[in-house]
């Protein structure tokens, strides 16, 4: 390597040890070995599988079993320093600084890969400040305690984590009520009869549904906690998961005087309105799309290494279907695009359903595919059009 790529000035920090910090960087060493990178997290930086979290419970899995490389192995196999347990309080840019709970250092490339929060209703009552939330592998630790010899379990949300834990929950055996606001389960990504067909399932497995409707107040009372619904209802529980949704982490992009939206704004470089600075992942938002989840990660990962080192590429995002790990009832997700017009059409087959969003002419924009149907998900894929072209 020669002298100028060893300077601060070429030198990548990446901020962040989720799934896209660690993607990034494993692209980056697949085009360059020796350029310096240095991550910083809060996190202790060990490697885990954060789609896990709602299915690791039945798997049997503790928090430390999901660890598939800590810190110091991730650090030698690609070759890396890491600032485990370290805090990013701000972001210089006039004079490419970063400033940390453990001091301040220059960046030459910076790479916001900073995830997203877990959305908190403020809720009323005695136990209110006991709601779990778990969005990480700190969490997921925290929330196995807290069922551990516990029954009734109850979930906020109704989407595609709160869905996945209401499953992996009753196939461990606890009782689970799932409250939701919206009409129906995942709401945002099925048609009415497919999630219909998805909360039958699940109901038939022992989840019991609460919609239209939401959590006023959370007490303690005699061995649990009761919730009153806003519907007039009372639950009794032991534990509440919140899983109504995310919120990308844009304090400290905000605070820099990055532009931001709903995530903090990159165009298809995946650069940020400052140079020298990127982002991706959870928190990052391209062309008015956020998509928190693991393939748009990947298809980013891959455009944003050859930036870094001055490659200039493109992001480009195929269809990217979702699956919901409901082993109740399989189910792939393919929503439409926001806006798009058209309409859902719906055919039952044996043990399964297919949902066909089609345009006016006839185009597929969207799918939804439930049981036996899944299987259809590579042909139907293909027949989408890119979300990103
Ligand atoms: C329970 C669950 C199940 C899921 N299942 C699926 C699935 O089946 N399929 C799918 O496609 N997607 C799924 N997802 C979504 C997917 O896991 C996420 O899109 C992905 O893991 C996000 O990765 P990320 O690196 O962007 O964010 P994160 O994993 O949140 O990483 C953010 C990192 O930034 C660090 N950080 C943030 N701020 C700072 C700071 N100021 N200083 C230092 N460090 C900081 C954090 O500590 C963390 O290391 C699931 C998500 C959850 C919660």
């Amino acid at each position: 390597m020669n002298q100028e790529a060893t300077s601060s000035q070429e030198a990548i920090t990446i901020i962040g040890s989720g799934l896209a910090g660690y993607t990034v960087i494993r692209e980056i060493r697949k085009l360059d070995k020796t350029i310096p990178i240095t991550l910083i997290t809060r996190e202790p930086g060990y490697f885990y599988s954060k789609p896990m979290l709602s299915t690791a419970l039945a798997g049997k899995k503790e928090a430390s079993q999901l660890v598939s490389t800590p810190s110091d192995g991730m650090a030698s196999q690609l070759d890396i320093n890491i600032l485990a347990q370290t805090d990013v309080s701000a972001i210089q840019i006039d004079t490419q600084q970063i400033v940390t709970n453990k001091g301040s250092m220059p960046y030459g490339k910076l790479v916001l890969a900073l995830g997203a929060d877990q959305i908190r209703l403020p809720l009323q009552g005695s136990a209110a400040a006991e709601v779990l939330t778990v969005n990480d592998l700190e969490d997921y630790a925290k929330f196995r305690q807290q069922i551990e010899g516990k029954k009734r379990i109850a979930i906020l949300g109704a989407g595609l984590i709160g869905c996945e834990f209401a499953n992996d929950l009753v196939l461990s055996a606890y009782e689970v009520d799932v409250i939701d606001m919206a009409p129906q389960a995942l709401g945002r990504l099925l048609p009415e009869k497919a999630s219909q067909e998805l909360a039958s399932k699940l109901e038939s497995v022992g989840v019991r549904w609460h919609f239209n409707t939401t959590i006023q107040s959370i007490d303690h009372q005699e061995g649990g906690l009761k919730i009153s619904l806003a519907n007039g209802r009372t639950l009794t529980c032991d534990a509440v998961l919140s899983a109504i949704g995310l919120k990308p982490r844009l304090d400290l992009a905000k605070a820099a005087g990055l532009q931001t939206h709903t995530g903090i704004v990159v165009n298809r470089e995946l650069e940020t309105s400052a140079k020298n600075i990127y982002s991706l992942g959870d928190c990052a938002e391209v062309n008015g799309l956020v998509l928190p989840y693991v393939m748009p990660i990947m298809q980013a990962a891959r455009a944003l290494a050859p930036n870094l080192l001055g490659q200039k590429t493109a992001l480009t995002y195929p269809a990217m279907p979702v699956m919901v790990k409901t082993p109740s009832l399989p189910t792939i997700v393919s929503p439409p695009p926001k806006d798009a017009a058209g309409t859902w059409k719906v055919e039952r087959i044996d043990d399964g359903l297919v949902a066909r969003f089609e345009s006016g002419d006839g185009h597929l924009l969207g799918f939804a595919l439930l049981g036996a149907a899944t299987s259809q998900r590579a042909a139907l894929t293909k027949e989408l059009p890119p979300l990103l072209a």
